[in-house]
């Protein structure tokens, strides 16, 4: 693998927003037999909030593991934040923040004294400590016993540890795993805020609404391969056109549906006729007359059906 060289002390010091944060070109990793990352090449720019999707198996921890500098490239080239991360980089290491699942803590200190001790690991003050727990809101619980913390709290303070440092670049994997719906959509909040704040994040999630909400782009890989790389909104967009129309099944029959011009396809679900067309607002007005609009429920297409049709499976449960 090669890389830009390691600088050395007479070079200028590197320009902090100069480049961009990831830069990957043909990444190959093979184990044994297995493609596990076959031929990747993607960039992630400074401030971006990048997803990384995928099945179970396609690649995307050993992609991460490759950019943190825990796994070699087989082939490739690799740079982050402008440094090759291997051989193990250790001017890197303080400039990356990494949250795992399964991130350890000193269950025994308060979320406060857990943080101030990972603080002084990266020599950094008790306020670096501070601002980290204010940072994902975790302040009021500061002197909760980290053993004590609710799931999602525990969440909060494995990102916060991830930020104590104030790392350039954060790969978060999967924040949001196990957590309940309003926990979750907490953490969103905690997520964009980082992002607000500028943060670069490298975030894996089985969670494609999560990733619709919070990413600026996404790879959704399979086998090894980048399948797809844009916007969830452009991504989309390209996808299909195609708008469904939820109509209560006891204010319209399935024939005078088809009847409707404009409507391309009908389909009975739970409960419901559904219309799919590409002329939303003239299907629309069709169904006002027949039906009224009461109950109706209008879909368009989401990044979910954007990765069922290039995986062909159902998102992984996480
Ligand atoms: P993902 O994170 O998308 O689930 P992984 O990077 O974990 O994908 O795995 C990609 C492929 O590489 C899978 O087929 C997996 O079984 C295989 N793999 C991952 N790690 C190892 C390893 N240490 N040794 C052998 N095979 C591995």
């Amino acid at each position: 693998m090669t890389s830009t060289a390691p600088r050395t002390p007479q070079d200028p010091p590197a320009e902090p927003a100069a480049g961009p944060a990831v830069a990957l070109t043909g990444v190959h990793k093979t184990y044994g037999a297995t493609r596990a990352v076959d031929g990747v090449s993607l960039t992630v720019a400074r401030g971006e909030f990048f997803g990384l999707l995928g099945p179970n198996g396609a690649g995307k921890t050993t992609l991460v593991e490759i950019m943190e500098g825990q796994r070699r490239a087989d082939s490739g080239t690799v740079a982050v934040l402008g440094e090759s991360p291997w051989p193990r980089n250790t001017a890197l290491l303080p400039r990356l923040g990494v949250q795992t699942q399964s991130s350890a803590f000193f269950v025994r200190l308060t979320a406060r004294e857990h943080l101030v001790t990972m603080a002084a690991l990266y020599r950094c003050d008790a306020a670096a400590a501070e601002r980290a727990l204010a940072s994902v809101g975790l302040t009021e619980q500061g002197d909760t016993r980290v053993d004590d913390l609710s799931g999602g709290q525990r969440q909060r303070l494995a990102i916060a540890s991830a930020l104590v440092h104030d790392p350039e670049l954060i790969f978060l994997d999967e924040p949001t795993a196990a957590l309940d719906p309003q926990a979750r959509r907490s953490l969103w909040k905690v997520l964009r805020d980082l992002k607000g704040a500028g943060r670069t994040i490298v975030y894996t999630t089985h969670h494609l609404d999560e990733a619709e909400a919070l990413c600026d782009r996404v790879a959704i890989m399979v086998e090894g391969r980048v399948a797809a790389l844009d916007s969830p909104g452009r991504l989309i967009a390209a996808s299909s056109p195609t708008t469904r129309l939820l109509v209560p099944a006891d204010r319209l029959t399935p024939d005078r549906a088809r009847a409707i011009p404009g409507v391309d396809r009908v389909t009975e679900e739970g409960g419901s006729i559904v219309l799919e067309t590409l002329a939303s607002g003239r299907v629309l007005a069709a169904v006002d007359e027949i039906a009224g609009l009461q109950g109706v429920q209008t879909r368009t297409a989401s990044l979910e059906d954007v990765y069922l049709a290039l995986t062909g499976t159902g998102a992984p449960q996480p």
